[in-house]
């Protein structure tokens, strides 16, 4: 497929809206567009339409149409479209890589890690959506038989966060499409243009329009999709703050809501850890890659007292060989921060600990910085949970480090945040980490390890951290509504 920069594919242009606007009476442009800026340089690199409420509405029952025809539709049929779209986001990996590298700053390498795993999680959709739909019967005597049906839930929505545009939509509709429904999604503003990508990758596999549908915006039209009447089921990933919001959209309509918000992750290294080294160094890659934001990216890290000066330098030694700068280029592995805005935000974090005590060690080897948004990869010791570092999300290049007397501590630490996604610990027997885990209220647990997903595994958030499940057979059942059913003998009616 040759397939053009999404940038070049940009709804109206900002002169043509301008032009519209005018015509309708007004003397300043449309507000109805939104800048996608490029995080490394700070410039814009194209203008997308923000989508109203009555285009949303009439996307939506567009959808409604199509889906009742597409639960029809051979399951052997939905296999060749997704497996067609695969294929497709294997031929074009590098163009796709440089998209999302250019609109949310994800170094290039990091990017095409993203489109690398997202076939794995297709296929593993393709690979077990059909259990899922099988029916089954519960009882079967000479008078009576139950049985348990599954059907679709209808137009799903996806509102979806930028971090990993590919991973949060894919989670969704991958799922969605194979088992009957069809998808109205809304990427993040940070992400539209590989939001289009992927529209058209989906289009040109063969899905059809009525099936699958983009809108375009910001929080408005996400707001404007949340509030639909007639939703199967809203999927939503993006912050705790935007999540509570969409929950009250919602509410009005008893839509099944699913929610994938944000995290605290902590990590514990205990003392009997095999090579402090290598923890630290896995540790460090957890959390500063994607320039730390990620969803279960380490956000916290709590170590025995009796290694924590030689974890502590080990950790700042990884950390400042990191190399900082342009996201293209292939060995950069930390780039800017995609929004603007979160710069003050992570600043305020680390002020906030210093004036409490922590000490701070900042990279300061950034290579040329062309008015992007980068934040120095930060490490903070000393700290402690009177400081925001260590109890609110940084999704950024920055870590807390605190020393802890034993396992009791650690794990009072560890659940003390209103989160619950992720959490590690590092040591030698993989019962002593999965005992410590078991205590702790997060969806996913890790032993020696940390930041991943597994697409076979059941992804979800406890606590302020969501509700709902993606992934794994649990997350394929999450697009599926069971209907019992009874057939009674009519000789024994009575
Ligand atoms: P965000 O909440 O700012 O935005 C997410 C989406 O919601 C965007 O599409 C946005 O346009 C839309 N939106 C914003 N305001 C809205 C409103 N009032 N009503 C309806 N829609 C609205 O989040 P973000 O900055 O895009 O993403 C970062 C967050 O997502 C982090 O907290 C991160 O941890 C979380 N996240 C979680 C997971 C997970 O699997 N749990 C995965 C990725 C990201």
């Amino acid at each position: 497929m040759a397939m053009a920069s999404a940038a070049g594919r940009i709804g109206r242009s900002r002169a043509g809206a301008a032009a519209a606007a005018l015509s309708r009476g007004f003397k300043v442009e449309r507000l109805d567009m939104f800048d996608v800026v490029n995080p490394a340089t700070g410039k814009v690199i194209g203008e997308l339409l923000i989508e109203s409420k009555d285009e949303v509405v009439s996307k939506f029952e567009a959808l409604a149409a199509g889906q009742k025809k597409w639960r029809s539709v051979p399951l052997v049929e939905r296999r060749a479209m997704l497996e067609r779209f695969n294929e497709l986001l294997r031929l074009n990996m590098p163009v796709l890589a440089k998209t999302l590298s250019t609109e949310m700053g994800k170094p290039i390498a990091q990017a095409k890690n993203e489109v690398r795993a997202t076939v794995d999680r297709v296929r593993f959709y393709l690979e077990n959506y059909e259990k899922v739909l099988k029916e089954s019967c519960v009882l079967e005597t000479s008078i009576l038989k139950e049985k348990v049906v599954y059907e679709p839930l209808g137009v799903v929505a996806n509102i979806s966060a930028w971090n990993y545009p590919y991973f949060v939509s894919t989670n969704v509709f991958a799922a969605a499409l194979l088992t009957g429904n069809a998808v109205l999604y809304k990427p993040s503003e940070h992400a539209t243009l590989t939001g289009m990508e992927i529209t058209n990758l989906l289009y040109e596999a063969g899905v059809p329009k009525n099936v699958f549908a983009m809108t375009t915006g910001k929080g408005e039209t996400g707001a404007a999709v949340a509030s639909l009447k007639g939703l199967g089921g809203l999927f939503f990933t993006g912050s705790n703050k935007t999540g509570l919001e969409i929950a009250k959209q919602a509410a009005p309509n008893l839509v099944k809501l699913q929610l994938e918000l944000g995290g605290k992750d902590p990590v514990y290294v205990r003392a009997d850890v095999a090579d402090v080294g290598a923890a630290a160094a896995s540790i460090a890659d957890g959390a500063f890659y994607n320039c730390g934001q990620s969803c279960c990216s380490v956000e916290r890290i709590y170590v025995d007292k009796r290694i924590y000066n030689e974890f502590l330098s080990a950790f700042i030694k990884n950390v400042m060989a990191f190399k900082v700068g342009d996201p293209l280029k292939p060995d950069t592995y930390i780039g800017p921060v995609a929004r603007q805005p979160h710069l003050p935000y992570l600043a305020a974090q680390v002020q906030d600990a210093i004036s409490k005590g922590a000490r701070a060690s900042s990279h300061t080897h950034l290579e040329s910085n062309q008015g992007g948004f980068y934040f120095p990869p930060t490490v903070l010791s000393d700290v402690n949970h009177t400081m925001d570092v260590m109890k609110e999300e940084s999704f950024g290049p920055l870590i807390g480090i605190q020393a802890v007397e034993n396992d009791a501590e650690a794990l009072a630490l560890m659940n003390d945040t209103t989160y619950g996604l992720t959490a590690s610990v590092y040591c030698k027997h993989n019962q002593d980490a999965e005992n410590i885990l078991r205590e702790l209220d997060v969806g996913t647990g890790y032993w020696n390890c940390c930041d991943r997903v597994s697409p076979r595994l059941p992804w979800s958030g406890r606590r302020g951290s969501g509700l709902g499940v993606t992934l794994g057979m649990d997350g394929l059942r999450s697009f599926v509504k069971p209907k019992g059913i009874v057939f009674q003998s009519p000789s024994n009616k009575d």
